[in-house]
């Protein structure tokens, strides 16, 4: 378990003496999923004046994203400058055609072993499943100096000959999810109640104004997947809560936050698993009712790998502070299971912008870079929990808060203009400054129930039930409950995919491929076009792309048959995501999370482009960064990248 460890380091001790063909300094600002439309919007009003300048000096135009608009599949076209059919990332999850179920896409993880009376120690073992290189590494082999910070998808951390990065999106928290956050309340009638996704509850037994719990760490030790654990203790004081864990005591108030936390969660006697995490104390009375971020790896000490070198994040520990490396920082699970209130959530995110940016400032200022690049996250989480308040049809709008704050999101947005204007007044007129998003956003006011669709049009039947009609009471579960897989001709999962039981892939595949595979394809697609919303009379769909069509590539016996993009306001529902089913075709969204892009038509769904010179190319696209940086540096591309130059 010391070999990885020992790898990384010995690995990045590499430096290049080479020099890449063509000198240039390259700045590139990605922020995740901001949405054209409104920044235009906001941009007239004066608002973005940093943005503004760089359009009127160089170029402003959209970022053609990848089918579907989503930031793992559009990011890793960004990474390696492949459309999807290639890299093979087509979503946030995958299915296994044998048995249907879904799994996660991204990254592949396996935790140590501790091994009692053998030397204990080690790394979480992570594989990142995405075909192809990031076209950084090439720069790197070549010459150029690369610092990558936050670059989504690129976890675990990527040897750089002479350059650094640090992961971001994607990276998981100490427990191995993609994250988890903690709540203690007295409020609760039970550990783990309600069910929450994305998050641990446990139940505080209040007694002489003391409770006592555990702090959950990683899974280890054992076959059956019991997490190690360290006991925590509240203790209510005037205005706040006093928290112990280990040596630190913190006395935090009612609403505030408390110092970065360090957990040590003991595996063996010589060694323990260190995480960071931050406490929100919410209430103090008469409950007392505790947050607690998802647990970051100690960047100091990592369990997880998220730098290269290994000991870089360490350094920017020291250097710029405190961090979590957690990829999904912004907690929306928290905020949608109602425990983080919005003006915490948004304290969160501007928090993480303020890091991120300092972490930027200190690279820039450092100058022993060719290529600089960083990944600000907030802008899409911001907009996936207030698009709400841009809707003040939404249940969860708040006009109060709006009154108060005014647009939440147009705050992030400002922040994102303030980091570009601060880059700007820094770098020099050889200096080219890039500043795009991966793709553009939309309302999600309205969920579909796929899989109740192509049930009730016969394409997927359950045992027991005649075809084209579905159980009483519908199941609840995920993962195709009581489906008759030898009756069914296709099935649903993620927000926008249909996958077709195609016989010689499916393990009990009913359609032929060929003329019966293209028939089922074309029937649903037609009838799903012509789905007007009851409610609206909205067409719920805008355009269906056919697999063959759009993913064309290496790794298309992956890709979905259909690729549903859906129309603003639309998108799969959340019970479509992991093959469940729902009553009616079309459900309210109730939820915090208001926004979304993940299933929205690719052609609707544009991210931003600026640069600080007069762009060639009219309609750009993600997957051309990277050959168009490449040729920057008088790199040639490597063969299979499907972008051109746009410079
Ligand atoms: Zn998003």
């Amino acid at each position: 378990m010391l070999g990885p460890v020992f790898l990384n380091n010995s690995c990045s001790k590499q430096t290049s003496n080479r020099r890449p063909p063509k000198e240039a300094k390259v700045v590139l600002l990605g922020f995740d999923g901001v949405e054209p439309r409104l920044l235009e919007t906001w941009m007239a009003e004066g608002a973005f004046p940093n943005l503004e300048k760089l359009a009127q000096k160089g170029t402003y135009t959209s970022l053609g994203s990848t089918n579907p608009p989503q930031s793992p599949v559009a990011w890793s076209s960004f990474t390696t400058g492949m459309h999807p059919g290639d890299h093979g990332i087509f979503d946030f999850i995958k299915r296994d055609p044998v048995t249907h179920l879904p799994d996660f896409a991204l990254n592949r993880i396996e935790f140590p072993k501790a091994r009692l009376g053998l030397l204990p120690g080690g790394q979480l073992q992570a594989e990142n499943l995405r075909r192809g290189d990031p076209f950084w590494l090439h720069a790197a082999n070549n010459g150029v100096r690369v610092a990558a910070l936050h670059i989504p998808y690129t976890f675990p951390a990527l040897t750089l000959p002479g350059g650094r990065s640090l992961t971001g999106l994607g990276t998981p928290d100490i427990r191995g999810t993609n994250s988890t956050f903690i709540y203690y309340g007295s409020n609760l009638s039970s550990d783990g109640e309600t069910g929450v996704s994305g998050g641990r509850l446990f139940k505080l037994n209040i007694n002489a104004d003391k409770a006592e719990s555990v702090v959950p760490g990683p899974p280890m030790g054992s076959e059956d997947h019991r997490y190690l654990t360290i006991p925590i203790r509240f203790e209510r004081i005037q205005g706040g809560v006093r928290i112990t864990v280990d040596d630190q005591r913190w006395d935090v108030p009612v609403g505030q936050w408390s110092p970065w936390t360090t957990f040590r969660f003991p595996v063996t006697s010589l060694w323990s698993i260190r995480g960071v995490g931050r406490f929100l104390v919410l209430e103090d009375q008469p409950e007392i009712r505790i947050y607690l971020t998802p647990i970051s790896t100690d960047p100091s000490r990592q369990f997880i790998p998220v730098s290269n070198p290994e000991d870089f994040a360490g350094q920017i520990h020291k250097n710029v502070g405190d961090f979590s490396t957690v990829g999904w920082v912004h907690d929306t699970s928290a905020v949608d299971a109602g425990i983080l209130p919005d003006d915490h959530f948004l304290h969160q995110v501007l928090d993480t912008m303020n890091f991120r940016e300092r972490l930027l400032l200190s690279q820039l200022e450092q100058n022993d870079w060719d290529l600089l690049m960083s990944v600000f996250t907030a802008t899409d989480r911001a907009a996936h929990m207030f698009y709400r308040y841009l809707d003040s049809a939404h249940p969860r709008h708040n006009p109060e808060a709006l009154a108060r704050w005014g647009q939440p999101l147009k705050k992030v947005y400002q922040r994102m203009d303030a980091v570009v204007g601060k880059i700007m007044e820094r770098i020099d007129d050889k200096t080219k400054l890039i500043v795009m998003s991966d793709h553009g956003f939309h309302h999600f006011r309205r969920g579909f129930h796929l899989n109740t669709w192509l049930a009730q049009h016969g394409y997927l039947t359950f045992r027991g039930v005649p075809e084209g009609s579905l159980p009483d009471p519908i199941p609840e579960d995920s993962f195709f409950p009581d489906v008759d897989w030898r009756k069914t001709k296709a099935y649903a999962l993620g927000t926008g995919a249909i996958y077709l039981n195609l016989k010689g892939r499916e393990q009990w595949g009913t359609v032929s491929p060929g003329e019966d595979a293209q028939r089922v394809q074309l029937d649903i697609r037609k009838r799903l076009l012509d789905i007007k919303d009851p409610i609206t009379g909205t067409q719920v769909i805008r355009q269906i792309y056919l697999g063959s069509d759009v993913f064309k590539g290496q790794a298309q016996r992956n890709a979905p048959d259909l690729q549903l993009g859906y129309s603003d306001g639309y998108r799969g529902s959340v019970k479509t995501l992991l093959g469940g089913f729902g009553k009616a075709i079309l459900e309210n969204n109730q939820d915090a999370w208001s926004g979304d892009h993940s299933a929205s038509d690719v052609a609707d769904t544009s991210g931003m482009f600026f640069t600080n010179w007069q762009l060639e190319s009219a309609s750009p696209l993600i997957v051309d960064l990277a050959p168009t940086i490449l040729r920057m540096f008088g790199v040639a591309p490597p063969a299979g990248i499907a972008g051109v130059n746009i410079a």
